[in-house]
């Protein structure tokens, strides 16, 4: 990828422009008498605010001054104007305030915004209650209660996620015929927590259970209970579960559960009150339930691990459903559950945007057919097309074309020979994803693109693997250096990349030579799930320092390799880069027809 860097000299630039537009400012007395002794130039008036510039530069008071600024009095009247010059005092005068519409407002703001507050506030007062109307309504739950006609989602609109689905089959049977488990006696399931990263469907799977089960479903997000007034959100879970025990069988649904659940008196912001109150009271409620009600509490969140123990106990949240990011079987799947919902070409290759597609969310996906039909209806298409689809990728992942570019020949060049660069190490190290498109159509976040298509989802990588990977990343750069004889800006994202990936190869996988199968943890990257984030480094300051050796010794052996490939094939990368610049953009059969490898 070659980047775009935000250029940080724009700054000082226009602090300059403001520096230069300024004059000084002088006495009034100062203008006339440089009028008098022919010195003045040329003059700009404007109401009672003359600038103007003088023939040769004057020194006043220890100033050269060249162009000045001064105000003309016009309260005195012209006779004692006259007198006043002719006795050559010095006139001083003030510009007269500023009532300009703009300048009025800015003097208000404080008073606009402190006005904007208190309505706020007040609103915000009545809403829980504390006016008079609202007394009675204290807390009053926001829960939505949706009937059975209103969840209409099943099982068949969530894809993928399937063992979510057989562990919640259950609950769906248990919600359909509770005697039948009374019956036998069995303790029917609490709380059931989902557990997966943002978009991956978890709303989605809520829904559908209470679709299946056709029960009512109420469903607040763990937000909601959070206010400002201690005691609301406690009533607020109060109410919910006394609507949903009046209606069982149902479900509660509480979406981002971590928001109220998070372990008492640690964390951020430290004991909050609020919070605690409503969380003891969602467990009281969870205790209260008793063997005849069959009311289910569905939660989701993707910080599982700041959620308090407490809820997790034996009668709360004793089950736990993960829903992973979707893997390239199940990204196929989502996406043709939502391709099926818009007129779609026939030939669309729904396999391969899957396998394009790797790190998008169940959401990123809806969301990309859905850029896909905004753009087939722009461009008057009368299905979405393959093509939709694929510009629809690209300007979610790249950004927009930006067409206005006009960059320099030679960074054309450049950034061809960089592209052509990751392109040639690709082809040439056994492990790398084939490449599927190389492109130097500039884009919102980066000039140029060299895109690897992997054949299916990996579990498990190899070392050799990953190795081949770092070679490839910097193939930009050594193609860059080899041909231009300099490096660029561009390859800032290649660096970053490769260098996170090389200190996971010493700190998580065991992978460096010095090291061996040792793991330090991470201690620094925000993971999903999070739990590694507050803690201590496991490691003193010498091994730090002997880790920083042991990545960069990898980096610059990925490098070296790089290197090497562009000065052996030198030939290639030439035809690479010229295809590049005369057609913009090339595929993985152009590559392989250019490069003479199949
Ligand atoms: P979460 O609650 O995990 O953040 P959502 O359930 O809100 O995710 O998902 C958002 C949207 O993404 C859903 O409404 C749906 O359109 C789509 N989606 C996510 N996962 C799936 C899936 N497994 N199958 C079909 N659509 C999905
Ligand atoms: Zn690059
Ligand atoms: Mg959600």
């Amino acid at each position: 990828m070659f980047a775009i860097i935000p250029l940080l000299f724009l700054i000082p630039s226009i602090s300059t422009l403001f520096m230069t537009a300024r004059q000084d400012s002088v006495p009034y007395s100062f203008f006339t008498e440089q009028l008098r002794e022919g010195n003045v130039q040329s003059i700009t008036v404007q109401e009672e605010t003359v600038t103007g510039i003088l023939n040769r530069e004057v020194t006043y008071q220890n100033q050269p001054i060249r162009e000045f600024e001064t105000y003309i009095p016009q309260s005195v009247s012209g006779e004692y104007l006259d007198r006043i010059n002719q006795e050559g005092v010095e006139v001083n005068t003030l510009p007269t305030p500023d009532t300009s519409g703009l300048a009025i407002l800015l003097n208000l703001l404080p008073f606009a915004i402190m006005i904007w507050i208190f309505v706020r506030m007040s609103r915000a007062m009545r809403q829980q209650g504390g006016g008079m109307q609202g007394m009675f309504s204290v807390g009053k739950s926001k829960a939505k209660k949706f009937q059975k006609s209103d969840s209409d989602t099943t099982f068949g609109d969530v894809a993928g996620a399937d063992s979510a689905k057989v562990e919640l089959q259950e609950v769906v049977d248990f919600l359909r015929n509770p005697e039948r488990y009374q019956q036998m006696g069995a303790e029917i399931p609490h709380g059931v927590l989902m557990v997966g990263p943002p978009g991956s469907g978890k709303t989605l799977i809520a829904r559908a259970v209470a679709g299946e089960a056709d029960v009512p479903f109420y469903s607040i997000s763990g937000s909601d209970f959070v206010e400002m007034f201690v005691g609301v959100g406690a009533s607020r879970v109060r109410d919910l579960f006394k609507d949903a025990r009046g209606s069982s069988p149902a479900i509660v649904f509480i979406d981002e559960i971590d928001s109220i659940g998070r372990q008492r008196g640690a964390g951020l912001g430290g004991g909050h009150d609020e919070r605690e109150q409503t969380l003891n009271q969602l467990l009281s409620e969870m205790d209260g339930f008793d063997k005849t009600e069959t009311v289910i509490v569905l939660a989701a969140t993707n910080r599982p691990d700041v959620l308090d123990p407490a809820l997790l106990r034996p009668g709360r949240f004793d089950r736990r459903i993960t829903v992973p990011a979707p893997a390239v079987r199940d990204r196929e799947a989502i996406l043709k559950i939502h391709a099926a919902r818009r007129p779609m070409e026939e030939d669309v290759d729904i396999d391969a945007i899957a396998r394009s597609t790797a790190g998008f969310s169940g959401a990123d996906l809806a969301n990309l057919l859905n850029e896909a039909s905004l753009m087939a209806a722009r461009a008057r298409h009368t299905k979405v097309s393959y093509e939709d689809i694929l510009a629809a990728r690209d300007k979610i992942v790249l950004g927009l074309e930006r067409s206005g570019v006009v960059m320099s020949d030679e960074e054309r060049r450049t950034v061809a020979y960089h592209e052509a660069g990751h392109a040639l190490v690709a082809v040439h190290v056994p492990q790398a994803e084939p490449v599927h498109k190389v492109t130097i159509i500039p884009r919102e976040r980066a000039m140029g693109l060299t895109e690897q298509l992997p054949e299916g989802d990996k579990y498990l990588y190899r070392r050799d693997y990953i190795t081949d990977r770092l070679a490839v990343m910097m193939g930009g750069r050594a193609a860059e250096a080899e041909v231009i004889g300099e490096i660029t800006s561009g390859a800032a994202s290649d660096l970053k990349q490769s260098y996170s990936i090389a200190r996971q190869m010493v700190l998580e996988w065991g992978m460096s030579e010095r090291f061996g199968n040792v793991a330090f943890g991470s201690g620094e990257r925000e993971v999903f799930l999070g739990s590694e984030l507050g803690h201590q480094r496991q490691y003193s300051d010498s091994t730090a320092r002997e880790i920083d050796d042991e990545v960069r010794e990898i980096l610059n052996e990925a490098y070296s390799r790089a290197v090497e490939i562009v000065q052996t094939k030198r030939e290639g990368l030439d035809k690479l880069a010229s295809a590049l610049l005369e057609k913009e953009q090339v595929t993985r059969e152009q590559v392989e027809e250019l490069l003479g490898v199949h």
